[in-house]
């Protein structure tokens, strides 16, 4: 239980990756602000797993494209918990398209909610996060498409790319503050969002994975916990890849 004592919000909890964020830091004893923008049924399940269990959860709406709902929803975290320790970027979206029949408004659905979500919800942090000189923990959940590339995705790629820009700047910046800020690039993970990928499509990147398997929410999980515990506490601006080596 070594985060005990500490509060952790997780953007985009209801589901996916975000979920087992929100469990694996409450079984490490956190207590998690779960967000969500839309399947709130969802996210009253995870609230539900994580209570069935002793822990303490709170539930916020709020689209984190929109910076005055980032902002409330931090409040209503500090009127909670009192405080905030953890932050964990994880809400995403994609929607794939080569760049000749793109619409503009997959761009900006990509762009505004995997990288200015990002901005919006550090944003919101900052202030609590500095005013309490206890230091913090940032954790933006990047991609792989974001190291490498990936055909179909140049918005997703750029946002993800993006994302690991911000982070290593946002390091240096907090750094003085011993907050660090760190991102993580998960491969192909088994989720809602990896779900409708075409079979033959699959079985293309299966057989580039060096472990030749996708990843399950868990495995990036685990990770996140590591970056948010004192085991992490000289690592900030790195990018750890959780892809079985499919960027090798
Ligand atoms: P997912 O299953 O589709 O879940 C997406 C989550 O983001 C949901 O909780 C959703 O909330 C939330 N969300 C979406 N738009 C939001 C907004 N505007 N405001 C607040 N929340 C919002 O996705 P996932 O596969 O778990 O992916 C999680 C993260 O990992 C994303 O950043 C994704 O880009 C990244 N990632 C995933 C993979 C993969 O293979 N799955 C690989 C690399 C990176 P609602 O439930 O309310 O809609």
């Amino acid at each position: 239980m070594h985060l005990e004592g500490k509060v952790a919000l997780v953007t985009g909890g209801s589901r996916g990756i975000g979920r087992d964020i929100v469990m694996a830091l409450s079984n490490a004893g956190a207590a998690v602000a779960i967000n969500y923008q839309q399947r709130k049924e969802a996210a009253l399940q995870v609230k539900a797993e994580v209570e069935s269990v002793k822990g303490k959860a709170l539930l916020c709406r709020a689209d984190v494209t929109l910076l005055p709902e980032c902002e409330q929803m931090v409040q209503e975290i500090l009127d909670h918990f009192g405080k905030i320790d953890i932050l964990v970027n994880n809400a995403g979206v994609r929607r794939d398209n080569l760049l000749a029949v793109m619409k503009s408004t997959d761009w900006d659905a990509v762009v505004d909610t995997n990288l200015k979500g990002v901005f919006n919800c550090c944003k919101a942090v900052m202030r609590p996060l500095l005013k309490q000189k206890r230091g913090g923990r940032i954790i933006n959940i990047a991609s792989v498409a974001g190291l490498s590339g990936n055909s179909g995705q140049t918005n997703y790629a750029a946002a993800k790319a993006g994302v690991i820009a911000f982070t290593k700047s946002l390091a240096k910046e907090l750094g003085r503050r011993e907050i660090t800020v760190n991102a993580i690039a998960p491969g192909f993970i088994e989720t809602e969002m990896t779900a409708g990928l075409a079979e033959p499509w699959q079985e293309t990147v299966r057989s580039q994975i060096a472990l030749q398997r996708f990843g399950k929410p868990a495995e990036v999980a685990a990770a996140v916990v590591f970056l948010a515990g004192a085991d992490a506490s000289y690592i900030t601006g790195s990018v750890l890849s959780i892809d079985g080596g499919l960027s090798l």
